[in-house]
């Protein structure tokens, strides 16, 4: 039987372990999650597993980055569980802080962050991104790892992130995953267990107009033609559109005026009842042969 993986609850304690592994020559690498785990995060855990000696797995809902009419009180909790699965894929240790750790009482200090956290999330949830880089960063000195995997299922968070670790100089790689999905198509999530089997049926047309979107630019379409076409099937499913666009991938910003060969994605998102979903596909450049 293989022992689970150790469970440490202080920045100091976890710090200490992975500065240990590493100066024993060992190459860490790190998984910040917010828990209640899926395939998408052991995806990302395999990847680290595949790249590096130990893996950390940190597992800690973040109040910085929930607004106040979001649904931080009921997002799913089950560190037992996880610890569970964690420990069927060699993951050396979880770290599970509380909100005294990662936010000493008294704490006044937030990461501001620009750029590619203004447009899409951004916008629609004020202050998401300041509490996300916030958190990353605090978990990035519990956790001195050579390598953090984050999931493109994410992907506005994967820019902000790349960013901060960019301009604040943080000695870390970031690695980005594909999205893991449903057998149907859906992204996976930990928010997909709030549907009820009705919506969990609507929820299909996120990919569906993703998948849709991809087709569309292959041939050819007009950025407007595409988001038109995603916004109908949202739209025909029922979803409550916050967003449908096809934007620069690494910047998000409008196409028109880039050059053609300029890396594309088509972003989504929208609310089913209470319940608020994100997804997106990257366009692959366009094929030669247009219609
Ligand atoms: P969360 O627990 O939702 O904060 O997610 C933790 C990490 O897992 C983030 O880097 C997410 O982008 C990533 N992730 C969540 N869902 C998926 C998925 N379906 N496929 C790949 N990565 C994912």
């Amino acid at each position: 039987m293989t022992a689970g993986p150790s469970v440490i609850h202080t920045s100091g304690a976890i710090r200490a372990e992975v500065l240990a592994a590493q100066a024993a020559g060992r190459r860490v690498g790190f998984v910040p999650t917010m828990g209640s785990l899926h395939a998408g995060h052991t995806s990302l855990v395999e990847q680290a597993l595949a790249d590096c000696d130990d893996v950390v797995v940190s597992i800690y809902v973040n109040p910085t980055q929930f607004g106040p009419h979001e649904d931080f009180d009921r997002y799913p909790r089950n560190l037992a569980a996880d610890c569970r699965l964690l420990g069927q894929q060699r993951v050396r240790w979880v770290f599970a802080p509380d909100t005294a750790e990662m936010y000493p009482p008294g704490n006044a200090t937030r990461i501001e962050v620009a750029g590619p956290a203004e447009p899409f999330e951004g916008r629609l949830r004020p202050g998401h991104f300041s509490g996300v880089a916030t958190i990353v960063c605090r978990l990035f000195q519990a956790v001195p790892a050579d390598t953090a995997y984050f999931g493109a299922k994410d992907w506005q968070q994967t820019l902000v992130i790349k960013r901060m670790v960019r301009d604040l100089g943080l000695p870390i790689e970031v690695r980005v995953c594909p999205t893991v999905r449903e057998p149907d198509g859906l992204a996976m999530s930990s928010r997909n267990a709030y549907l009820t089997s009705e919506q969990r049926q609507q929820a299909r047309a996120f990919s569906l107009a993703l998948e849709q979107a991809h087709v569309d630019w292959q041939a050819g379409a007009s950025v407007a033609t595409i988001t038109d076409g995603m916004k109908n099937a949202l739209d025909a499913a029922g979803i409550a559109i916050d967003y449908a666009a096809v934007v620069a991938a690494e910047t998000l910003r409008p196409l028109e005026s880039l050059p053609l060969e300029t890396a594309a994605i088509a972003l989504v998102a929208g609310r089913l009842g209470q319940t608020r979903l994100i997804d997106n596909l990257p366009l692959s450049p366009r094929g030669s042969a247009t219609c």
